[in-house]
């Protein structure tokens, strides 16, 4: 080979080399239940869809384009019906596929923010009959695809394109680690807040999109190995050590409470005294998640009157009878200031409830374990009401999303950003 060839070629295997794969045979599938427990499943696709048998992956009919289909179990098997004609297929298990590059409609989707909708999902829809009656829907598609329609049904697609990625690497290592946990259910992860929102193409915007494309592969390791990159909604001014919230958890490394705001500009010390806890949580100091433009007022400080009875009710519901309810009372905070013990003074029992998460659960379903609780009424007589008011929204450990806005304002960048809310990890291409 003449030596200016050479050059030219290897030239041409470094670039080819330098080039992020981005053939989608070759990306991590995952499986997203769509669907539970359906007696009957309707579905389109807006270019026609070809079912095939799961397992052999036979070509077994074609669904013309605009036609909707009923699918419903019968004799084991599923059934399919349109308008004008029906199939039977003596099968427990079908894969519908759309047109290269093209979408299969599935009807009546809940949403997490537009209600009851037609959604559309790239990649392919699994429809399963579980038991005699149950059916399934599992999209199967490859991991950025996914990510397409997590990003924006996780973060409002307005946010800085730096938070956006921010949320795509986080969302990237979510979907990885958290892969099989509904393995028993036949998928990988739900489509809801339990494992992470997805919207599918629906919800797909090109703001997104990019900040997908340009972290690529992109994912937190922590000492070689992937980050549990968790993320919440509000972190109220101050993250959360993730084994407060959880106490069965073994603290990690990354995952420590830390102030969302500038020190050198702020004069604010945590832990707070009870009494500095309560007025932190009634006024709205200046922190990354407070931005009148990302920041929801209700979100960042919250408060609310349960009635009495209202919160005997889901008190009784998580940690059994305890006679009349006397008082609630936070007996221990985190350095983070969320309720990490709370005791409940009964007529007949004590009770005491540990971990954020518990908390936040038996006390009805609190936006956050960052909060103060005070009785009502006349100091002779059990309170009528709980006054309950609170800082931020969600778990509150790791990644606060309307902070990662306010960062991305600063002109910071994802990386940076990444850093600031995982410390110690390193970002790195997975693929
Ligand atoms: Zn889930
Ligand atoms: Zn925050």
């Amino acid at each position: 080979m003449g030596s200016r060839l050479k050059w030219v070629f290897l030239a041409l295997l470094a670039f080819v080399a330098g080039q992020p794969e981005r053939c989608a045979g070759e990306l991590p599938k995952i499986r997203i239940g769509l669907l539970r427990g359906q007696e009957r499943i309707a579905l389109s696709g807006p270019a026609g869809v070809t079912i095939q048998l799961a397992r052999s992956h036979r070509v077994v009919a074609w669904l013309p384009p605009g036609e909707t289909w009923h699918i419903t179990p019968q004799r084991g098997a599923l059934r399919l019906t349109s308008d004008r004609s029906e199939e039977w297929f003596a099968t427990r298990r079908l894969r519908l596929l759309p047109p290269e590059g093209g979408l299969v409609t599935v009807q009546g989707v809940e949403g997490h923010w537009d209600g009851i909708v037609d959604r559309d999902y790239r990649g392919g829809v699994e429809v399963v009959l579980r038991g005699d009656r149950s059916l399934t829907v599992i999209n199967v598609l490859d991991t950025e695809t996914y990510l397409r329609g997590v990003v924006p049904s996780e973060m409002p697609s307005r946010y800085p394109l730096a938070a956006l990625q921010v949320q795509a690497v986080a969302a990237r290592g979510q979907a990885l680690i958290k892969a099989g946990r509904h393995r028993r259910e036949g998928f990988d992860l739900c489509r809801t807040e339990h494992c992470q929102v997805y919207g599918g193409a629906t919800s797909e915007s090109a703001n997104s999109d990019q900040a997908v494309a340009s972290t690529w592969g992109e994912v937190l390791e922590y000492e070689g190995r992937l980050a549990d990159t968790l993320y919440s909604s509000n972190c109220g001014g101050h993250t959360v050590n993730n084994e407060d919230y959880w106490p069965d958890q073994r603290p990690a490394p990354y995952l420590r409470a830390a102030p969302d705001f500038d020190e050198a500009a702020l004069a604010l010390e945590f832990p707070l005294l009870e009494q500095e806890m309560h007025q932190y949580l009634k006024y709205a100091p200046v922190v990354n998640c407070n931005r009148p433009r990302y920041a929801r007022a209700s979100k960042f400080r919250w408060w609310s009157v349960v009635p009495s009875p209202e919160l005997r009710e889901s008190l009784v519901a998580e940690i059994g009878d305890f006679g009349e309810l006397l008082d609630v009372r936070v007996t221990d905070r985190a350095e983070s200031g969320i309720a990490r013990e709370v005791t409940v003074v009964g007529s007949g029992a004590l009770r005491t409830i540990r971990g954020g998460a518990m908390v936040r659960r038996a006390l009805g379903g609190l936006n956050s374990a960052a909060f103060a609780i005070e009785p009502i009424g006349r100091s002779d007589e059990p309170p009528v009401a709980f006054a309950v008011w609170g800082a931020g929204w969600g778990h509150q450990v790791g990644m606060c999303q309307v902070g990662a806005a306010g960062l991305a304002d600063e002109q910071r960048d994802y990386g940076s950003i990444l850093v600031k809310y995982y410390p110690g990890c390193d970002l790195v291409r997975r693929y």
